[in-house]
């Protein structure tokens, strides 16, 4: 495979761009290649600056699930470009969307548009504490919510420990009031909330956990969130940027039957462009300026070319619920391509899927939260990158991501996908 004008792009971009990358996972550290720079792509394929072609079940980390330039929201964006860039006024769109999130999640009475799932995050958790008067947040140990200061928190040795910051530049005292329990863990969750009984504002949790591979949530471990935090006056949030219309239009809270006070959506909603949400009950919504005191504002918030494609998206979605159950399908047929794998080469893999989301761990598991993921041979997923980039496959170059399918992929590249696995 050539990858010169990769090789070269990556040079020059790493001498005006930190790592040469816009985002840290696309440098391909972790697998300790150069990284593809991308021309084109169509449908489920993506090509790079050297022609080669790939099978992508990458989907540009999520937002993806109708495969690239579906030529209906293609069009839709052309035309609104048309119209003008951005007004920052109200426009009919940003309704139509609200209303189109609202049918999918009943739980989002009200909702606002964001321009990223960082932004949506960190919006929602400024609600929640406004809501309730409360400073504390519990977040889960390898659950993801984007950048900002007070959630770039992983660790914590112990679930009782207050939380350290994993990333240089934050400051100790902006996570003094992030909390870390254990995914699929109660006992770590109940611990925390009878030492702070009336402090904690919110859990925040991805409802399947999406960004330290794929976890699935145990029996029960979403019911027993939604009782504890109504026990103790506390706001339960869904972070659904990756399952929102992914698992199903309802998202995880349709999926597993679970409704959370506030939701966060971001990838799908946007349509492969620049926008996310946070919504939940009206009455915490109207806590939001300029209903009420909490400040939140954006320039380029509700923008009507990503609105548009939003809401195409969501349109084609709504049309084909017959997507959602071929997609999971195609996720089924490769989880037991892994599967075989393991049992046909002896090779330590656990496959976890959910929907149209899987990911291949290279340990014997069952991965169920953070450690038991962290326990993957990331030396093994490096060697898988590779042969399946060299039989036209890509995937994510990360052990600690999902594997996404989208309503692009055909049968036969499933299959083919399969037999790639396999080899
Ligand atoms: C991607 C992601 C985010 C952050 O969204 P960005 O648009 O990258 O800022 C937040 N939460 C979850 C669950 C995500 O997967």
């Amino acid at each position: 495979m050539n990858t010169s004008r990769s090789e070269r792009l990556f040079e020059k971009s790493r001498e005006r761009i930190p790592g040469g990358v816009n985002s840290p996972v696309r440098a391909f550290g972790s697998v300790g290649r150069t990284p593809l720079f991308i021309d084109h792509a169509k449908g489920s394929h993506i090509t790079d600056v050297d022609g080669n072609t790939f099978v992508d079940y990458v989907c540009s980390w999520g937002p993806g699930i109708l495969g690239h330039a579906h030529p209906e929201v293609t069009e839709a964006v052309q035309k609104a470009c048309a119209d003008g860039l951005t007004y920052g006024a109200p426009t009919e769109k940003e309704w139509i969307l609200a209303e189109l999130i609202h049918e999918a999640m009943p739980s989002v009475e009200k909702v606002r548009l964001v321009s990223s799932g960082t932004e949506a995050v960190m919006s929602a958790i400024r609600v929640a504490r406004g809501y309730t008067g409360r400073d504390l947040i519990i977040k889960f140990k390898g659950n993801y919510h984007g950048h900002s200061d007070g959630l770039l928190v992983k660790a914590g040795s112990a679930a009782l420990t207050t939380a350290v910051p994993d990333s240089s530049g934050v400051p100790v005292s902006y996570t003094k009031n992030t909390l870390v329990a254990l995914y699929n863990d109660r006992d770590s969750v109940r611990e925390l909330m009878e030492c702070y009984p009336d402090q904690v504002a919110a859990i925040i949790v991805e409802p399947v956990a999406a960004n330290m591979g794929v976890v699935l949530p145990e029996e029960g471990f979403l019911q027993f969130l939604r009782e504890i935090t109504q026990q103790y006056g506390t706001l339960l949030i869904f972070d659904e940027v990756i399952t929102g219309f992914r698992l199903g239009m309802g998202g995880a809270q349709e999926y597993y039957g679970v409704k959370p006070d506030m939701t966060t959506l971001g990838k799908i909603v946007g349509g492969g462009m620049p926008m996310a949400a946070y919504g939940g009950r009206a009455e915490i919504m109207d806590m939001v300026s300029p209903v009420g005191p909490v400040y939140q504002a954006g320039t380029l918030s509700g923008n009507p070319i990503a609105t548009t494609a939003g809401i195409t998206t969501l349109e084609i979605l709504k049309q084909h619920p017959e997507y959602y159950t071929e997609i999971e399908k195609k996720a089924k047929r490769l989880a037991e391509a892994f599967a075989k794998r393991a049992e046909l080469k002896k090779e330590a893999i656990c496959v976890n899927q959910t929907g149209s989301l899987l990911c291949a761990f290279f340990t014997v598991g069952p991965v169920r939260d953070y450690d038991s993921a962290t326990a993957s041979d990331t030396k093994a997923y490096a060697d898988y990158f590779g042969r399946m980039l060299e039989q036209g496959v890509y995937v994510a170059p990360s052990q600690f991501e999902a594997m996404f399918v989208s309503a692009a992929h055909t049968n036969a590249e499933i299959e083919e996908t399969c037999r790639a696995i396999m080899k």
